[in-house]
């Protein structure tokens, strides 16, 4: 079977990109504790690395920049570091938030397979892991292509009161883009709504407008604070003890599930 390999992006920053995919691996590593996760982080800023590695990260370790840089002989395995989770693994970005945006500056002058450069560092990797879920920086940029690029599924996260039909628009035209010239198996699987207002009008309604743009992967996700803490935390929603935590774990299980094409293990 091949790997899913699913990117979460947005083009905006602030919507829940990285919080909801560190809710999600964390999801999906234990609903099946055999199971092999790889995350990559694409963002300069770092963020998914910071709450899943484990110790302290150091500037002058192997990084996500330096298997994507032609500058550098690395290869992605070499950046791979084990994380606060025996089964999930982490392409690490550099704590320099220079080092990745570098890399996009060099792509940005690099010629033919500029594209492909995750791709192609990536696919060796794929018969070792059951699934790979990479987090975007916020742009289209050349990160973000090269992460569509390597990916067979899209999932944009959107904050419901944030979303917007023209940014989808835009994100779309990326994806077909990439799909005609570079990947045509990508697919894009739908959104994951975060930070929504159940409770409000407003935000009823605003749920409904995107339902009838965009198929949501999953129950929306509330806004919690529980979800910041326990990401900021490196802790888990279901050692959290609460109530709502676990509410919002099965959330997160379902929508794994869905992802995962798990329709044992979903309820929607
Ligand atoms: P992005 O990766 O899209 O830039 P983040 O995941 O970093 O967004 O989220 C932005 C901020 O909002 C972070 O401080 C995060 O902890 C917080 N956040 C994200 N989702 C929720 C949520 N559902 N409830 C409460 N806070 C959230
Ligand atoms: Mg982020």
């Amino acid at each position: 079977m091949t790997t899913p390999v699913i990117v979460m992006c947005n083009q905006k920053g602030g919507v829940g990109k990285t919080t909801t995919t560190f809710h999600l691996l964390d999801a999906v590593r234990r609903q099946r504790h055999d199971i092999r996760v790889l995350a990559v982080d694409l963002d300069p800023q770092g963020n998914l690395s910071t709450i899943l590695s484990r110790g302290t990260r150091d500037s002058a370790d192997a990084c996500l920049a330096d298997a994507l840089s032609d500058r550098s002989s690395c290869s992605l395995i070499d950046v791979v570091n084990e994380t606060i989770w025996p089964n999930v693994h982490l392409a690490p970005t550099s704590p320099d938030t220079e080092a990745l945006a570098y890399v996009r500056d060099e792509l940005v002058l690099a010629g033919a397979g500029r594209e492909r450069r995750l791709r192609d560092a990536l696919d060796p990797l794929l018969p070792a892991y059951d699934l790979v879920l990479m987090d975007c920086p916020p742009s289209l940029d050349l990160l973000t292509i090269n992460a569509l690029v390597a990916a067979r599924s899209a999932v944009v996260v959107s904050q419901s009161a944030l979303f917007s039909a023209n940014g989808l628009v835009r994100l779309r035209r990326t994806i077909d883009a990439v799909k005609r010239s570079y990947n045509p198996e990508l697919h894009l699987r739908g959104a994951i709504i975060n930070l929504h207002e159940r409770n409000t009008i407003a935000g009823r309604e605003q749920l409904a407008e995107i339902a009838s743009t965009i198929e949501l992967v999953g129950d929306p996700i509330p806004k919690r604070v529980v979800l910041k803490d326990a990401s900021e935390a490196q802790t888990s929603l279901l050692d959290w003890g609460t109530t709502d935590a676990r509410n919002l774990a099965a959330l997160y299980r379902n929508t794994a599930a869905l992802l995962m094409g798990d329709p044992n293990n979903a309820t929607s």
